[in-house]
C-alpha cells in the first residue's frame, strides 16, 4: 500500500466572504484527463503551461446547437465568430461543421479567406470599415453588416465606383429589456433611426438589403430578451415587404448565448441558470415563425454564436510554481500562469482544479499567477486541497475570448493544442520565443554598439 502523504495541520480562522446559494466557494473535484488522456502524461510530454481544445466537444456542443435550431425552423445558418477564437484550426472545424465566418476586422476578414471561407459566406460586422475593406468585401459578394450612416454613404459611393452592388444588412440595436442597453452598435429601432436607414439603401440603386442583424449583448441569461428581439426584427422584416415589397433573405440574432461559467459575484452557479440551446432557439424561432410571412415562407435565421460553442472546449493545463502565506493567514498557491491568459477570469469565476486526487484537507486559498503585479489573481478566498509545487491543475471552460484577447506581459504566450476524435494531440499554436517578439522591432543605428 502507498504510504499516505504527510500534510501539515492548520488551525483555521473562519473568515466568511460573500457565499453564493450554495455556500461558500470550495475547491474542486480533480480533473485527470483530458479526453482520455491523463493530465500527468499530457504535463509530462508538452510541459507547461498550455491550453488543449477538444475537438470531440467542438463539434459535439456545434451540433447540439445546430439541432436545437434546425429542428424549430427551416432554414437555419450559423456564422462562426472570430473574435471569440480565431485560431485558424479551431475555425476550421467549425467551417467543416458547415459554419460560415462572422467577422469584425480586416484581419478577421484575412483569416477567413484563409481559412477558405467563400466570399460570399463572410459576415462583416463591426463599427469600422476600411475603405480597402468595404471594396474587397463588395468584390467578394461578402455581406456587410451597416453600422452607421458614414458607412453607408460610403459603400454607396464605393458600389457606384465598382458598378457592382453591395450585399448589405443593417446592424439594429433595440430595447430588449436587457440592462445595460446596448446601443452602441447599428441603428436604433425604437427612435425611427433604423428605419431611416432601411428607407436609405432601398432608395438606393447600388446597395441590395439581403439582411437584418442585432447583437443584443453577450452572456444574456434571458430567452425572453432574444423573444423580443426576434419579434422586432420580425416585425421590420414585414415592414419592409409592405412598404416595397421587398423580401429580405434573412434574420441574424447574433451571438450572445450563456456558456457555462459563473459569474463572479453571481448568486447562482451557471449551471443552474444558463439556458439550454433548446431554450434559446425556442423562443427565437417560435418569435419568427408566429409572423404571417410571405409566401409562407420565413426568411433564413443565422446564428453567430461565440462563447456559448467554444468556451466548453478549452482548458488551461498548468502547475503550481509555489506556495506561501499571506499576512492574513491564508494560503496563496502561485501558478506558472497568470491573469494575462485568462483574460475572461476578469469577469468568471473560473475553476481551478487539481489535476489529480487530493486528499480530504483544505485551506483558505488564494490562486494567482507569476506576474509581478498586484492584480494578477486568478481566485480569491477557496477552501482548497493544500497543493505543492510542481503539482498539476486544470482550468476548465477557457475556449472562449482567452485565445484572442490574451495579452503578452512580462511572460510569452502559451502553446495550444488540439486533441483530434482519435485522442491524438496537435500542436496548432506554438509557444511564443524571443524571436517571435523581437521580430518587428528595431534597433536604431545609434543605439547599436
Ligand atoms: C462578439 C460577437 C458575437 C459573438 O458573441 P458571443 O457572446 O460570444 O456569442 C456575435 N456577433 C457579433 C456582432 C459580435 O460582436
Amino acid at each position: 500500500m502507498e504510504k499516505k502523504k504527510f500534510e501539515v495541520p492548520v488551525i483555521q480562522v473562519v473568515k466568511p466572504g460573500m457565499p453564493g446559494k450554495t455556500g461558500m466557494g470550495q475547491g474542486y473535484a480533480p480533473i485527470k484527463d483530458i479526453e482520455g488522456i491523463p493530465v500527468s502524461s499530457l504535463i509530462e510530454k508538452y510541459g507547461s503551461p498550455f491550453f488543449i481544445i477538444s475537438e470531440n466537444k467542438l463539434r459535439e456542443t456545434y451540433r447540439k446547437a445546430y439541432q436545437a435550431f434546425s429542428s424549430r425552423y427551416p432554414k437555419v445558418q450559423f456564422a462562426w465568430s472570430y473574435k471569440t477564437n480565431y485560431i485558424n484550426a479551431v475555425c476550421r472545424v467549425f467551417h467543416q461543421e458547415g459554419a460560415w465566418a462572422e467577422v469584425v476586422s480586416g484581419f478577421e476578414y484575412d483569416k477567413a479567406l484563409f481559412n477558405e471561407v467563400p466570399g460570399n459566406q463572410i459576415i462583416f460586422n463591426g463599427p469600422m470599415k476600411s475603405e480597402n475593406e468595404l471594396t474587397k468585401s463588395i468584390e467578394n459578394q461578402s455581406v456587410i453588416h451597416i453600422d452607421h450612416f458614414d458607412e453607408l454613404i460610403d459603400l454607396i459611393r464605393l458600389s457606384d465606383s465598382l458598378k457592382k452592388k453591395a450585399r448589405v444588412a443593417i446592424r439594429i440595436n433595440m430595447d430588449t429589456g436587457i440592462f445595460p442597453k446596448w446601443d452602441r452598435f447599428g441603428f436604433n429601432f425604437e427612435n425611427g433611426e433604423a428605419w431611416k436607414a432601411i428607407e436609405f439603401i432601398m432608395q438606393s440603386e447600388f446597395l441590395d438589403l439581403v439582411g437584418l442583424h442585432t447583437h443584443i449583448g453577450t452572456y444574456i441569461l434571458s430567452t425572453e430578451a432574444y423573444r423580443i428581439a426576434a419579434q422586432k426584427m420580425s416585425g421590420i422584416a414585414m415592414d419592409i415587404h409592405n412598404s416595397y415589397g421587398h423580401s429580405i433573405q434573412y434574420l441574424d440574432l447574433g451571438g450572445g448565448f450563456a456558456s457555462a461559467n459563473t459569474l463572479k459575484g453571481a448568486y447562482h452557479a451557471a449551471a443552474d441558470v444558463v439556458p439550454s440551446f433548446d431554450a434559446y432557439a425556442d423562443a427565437i424561432t417560435s418569435a419568427i415563425l408566429q409572423q404571417n410571412w410571405p409566401g409562407g415562407d420565413p426568411p433564413y435565421l443565422i446564428l453567430e454564436t461565440g462563447r456559448a460553442l467554444v468556451d466548453e472546449a478549452g482548458y488551461l493545463l498548468s502547475r503550481v510554481s509555489a506556495t506561501k502565506r499571506l499576512s492574513d493567514g491564508r494560503r496563496a498557491l502561485i501558478l506558472d500562469v497568470g491573469i494575462n491568459m485568462l483574460f475572461t477570469s476578469f469577469w468568471y469565476e473560473l475553476e481551478v482544479h487539481p489535476g489529480f486526487d487530493t486528499t480530504q484537507s483544505t485551506d483558505e486559498t488564494d490562486i494567482v499567477g507569476p506576474l509581478c503585479m498586484n492584480i494578477d489573481v486568478i481566485r480569491k478566498n477557496l477552501k482548497y486541497p493544500l497543493l505543492e509545487p510542481g503539482d498539476p491543475v486544470v482550468i476548465p471552460r477557457v475556449g472562449a475570448y482567452n485565445m484572442t484577447q490574451w495579452m503578452q506581459f512580462i511572460t510569452f504566450r502559451p502553446a495550444i493544442y488540439l486533441i483530434d476524435e482519435n485522442q491524438e494531440v496537435h500542436m496548432i499554436r506554438k509557444e511564443e520565443n524571443l524571436e517571435y517578439m523581437q521580430e518587428l522591432e528595431q534597433v536604431p543605428e545609434h543605439l547599436k554598439k
